[in-house]
């Protein structure tokens, strides 16, 4: 096999797991590979491609990016296709008359090509000897990527006369998407394979409730090694009114969104692929298929949705393995533009999932455990320590027992059935008289004014604190309400303690 690694790839050895999964797959065997981006899935499929006598059908959705890499296999000496999504009907059936004169190595096709019946048809009277499935968590409604279209590669397996070996890529996947993948693909006993997905090489941090654009230009003028940089926006609005603070305080910076205009985009890429500009201000539209090595800082100027797409994008710092910050700015709007883009735009089929993913990010957020611990726990990865690195494990702010303030809030929760949301569960505790307040009749509630002391801001935290502690949970409505869970009763009984780090302002850059 080395051989042939060498011959026909030019690289002296495996990379992590290649070797594994290219021998499952000659040896007939399923296959389920969760490989970070970088990690050289292409591979793992061009390999066999190059060995077995057959065609290798690679389903990708970045089918678009993959013009490059189908022109660099021909140094390989491999014939590769790709069929993507934007072929008239007319050059479709040109390019499958010429793909089954003279079958290819590798054919490539975008996923809405399956839905129709005539090209699944024309599939059939092919010689297919392995499928790669990539970005396989599209098929996955609790991946953060869901393609209805990912659903016909079923269909496609059941229509096939014969049934070669299929191997579902992915670079993100939870425990319950790699479940969903298994299923839905009707993976076979498949040998799976994880590569490690812990990036020792970032620092993670979370940073609450500061003054956002303060916090950023101090960080910019603090040093020219935190360049180049990517500053997420969640809004195009949002990446424009920060590009201008950072243009007008003299740093200079481009912008990327999927508003501009598609050469613009191109340019302003090109620019920072290329280090004419060190800071990209830009919306989730930037990165996919983008491979620049040196990126020094990735900050989240609002929180993202999900934490696949989180680490997604905070993971484009330090691909070349040196030291490279991730910091995450959250700000207690930023749940509220979520909510509200969610219920605008996603199926309804879809939404709960959404909404529950939007959660455990919110629970990131406010959690004192080390970040790195709770990430690598959702991709069901679980260190052993705390990484001693992140900025709750550098915190040194003296922990405050918080068992009482939580008692309090809790009890309102009960008291009031889990009627209300924060705001109002927070109004009472602060002891407002305002007329909602008054009319619910929740200025009698005997918790009333109860933390009347506290700052406003602190009892928001309190609440998301116990909700990333699992001591409450938010319902999925666009004004999510707070309920008790099974947990709630031992807090409420002091069967255990509360503790927080009593600080509102989440450290200094
Ligand atoms: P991805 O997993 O993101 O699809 P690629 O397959 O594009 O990653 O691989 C990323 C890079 O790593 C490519 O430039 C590829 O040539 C290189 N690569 C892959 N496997 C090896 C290997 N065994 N030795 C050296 N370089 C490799
Ligand atoms: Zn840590």
């Amino acid at each position: 096999m080395e051989q042939t690694l060498n011959e026909r790839f030019g690289h002296n050895c495996f990379r992590p797991l290649q070797e594994d999964i290219i021998r499952n797959l000659l040896d007939g065997r399923d296959v389920l590979a969760l490989l970070p981006t970088g990690g050289g899935k292409s591979l793992c499929y061009q390999f066999p491609a190059a060995v077995l006598p057959g065609i290798t059908l690679v389903i990708s959705p970045l089918i678009s990016l993959m013009k490059d890499q189908v022109d660099s296999l021909k140094a390989s000496g491999l014939r590769a296709v790709l069929i993507n999504s934007t072929l008239t009907e007319r050059q479709l059936r040109l390019a499958l008359e010429a793909i089954e004169e003279q079958p290819p190595d590798l054919l490539y096709i975008a996923p809405e090509r399956l839905k129709s019946d005539e090209f699944i048809a024309r599939l059939n009277r092919l010689t297919i000897s392995c499928i790669a499935v990539d970005e396989a968590h599209c098929i996955a409604q609790w991946g953060h990527d869901f393609r209805p279209s990912y659903r016909k590669i079923g269909r496609l397996l059941e229509s096939l006369g014969q049934r070669p070996p299929l191997a579902a890529f992915t670079a993100t996947a939870t425990p319950i998407v790699r479940q969903e993948i298994i299923e839905r693909l009707g993976l076979q006993d498949p040998a799976c394979h994880q590569a490690d997905f812990n990036r020792p090489n970032l620092r993670l941090d979370v940073i609450r409730d500061t003054d956002r654009q303060k916090w950023l230009l101090h960080f910019f003028s603090s040093g020219q090694e935190t360049r180049p940089a990517v500053i997420y926006c969640t809004t195009r609005k949002e990446a424009q009114s920060v590009r201008d603070l950072l243009l007008n305080a003299g740093h200079p910076c481009g912008m990327y969104h999927g508003g501009l205009r598609p050469a613009d985009r191109q340019q302003v890429q090109e620019d920072f692929l290329d280090d004419r500009i060190p800071l990209l201000v830009a919306t989730n539209a930037f990165g996919m298929g983008i491979d620049k090595p040196d990126i020094r800082t990735v900050i989240h100027y609002n929180m993202p949705r999900d934490l696949e797409s989180y680490y997604q994008e905070a993971g484009r710092a330090g691909r070349d393995g040196k030291p490279s910050r991730c910091i995450l700015l959250y700000g207690p709007a930023d749940p509220v533009t979520h909510r509200q883009l969610i219920h605008q735009v996603t199926y309804n089929r879809q939404k709960h999932i959404t909404l529950e993913k939007l959660e455990t990010m919110i629970a990131y957020c406010h959690t004192d455990r080390c970040l790195r611990t709770v990430l690598l726990e959702y991709f069901g990865q679980a260190p052993a320590v705390p990484c001693g690195d992140c900025s709750n494990c550098l915190d040194d702010t003296p922990r405050e027992d918080i068992t009482r303030q939580a008692q309090m809030i809790l009890s309102t929760v009960h008291y009031t059935k889990g009627r209300f949301g924060a705001a109002t569960v927070a109004a009472v505790l602060k002891g407002s008289r305002s007329a909602s307040v008054r009319q619910k009749g929740l200025d009698r509630l005997s918790t009333h004014g109860l933390l009347k002391s506290e700052d406003p801001m602190m009892i928001r935290r309190y609440i998301n604190i116990l909700v990333s502690e699992g001591y409450l949970a938010r319902t999925s409505g666009r004004f999510p309400l707070l309920q008790l869970t099974a947990r709630s009763s031992v807090l409420l009984r002091g069967e255990t303690r509360l503790t927080t780090r009593h600080h509102l302002k989440g450290g200094k850059p």
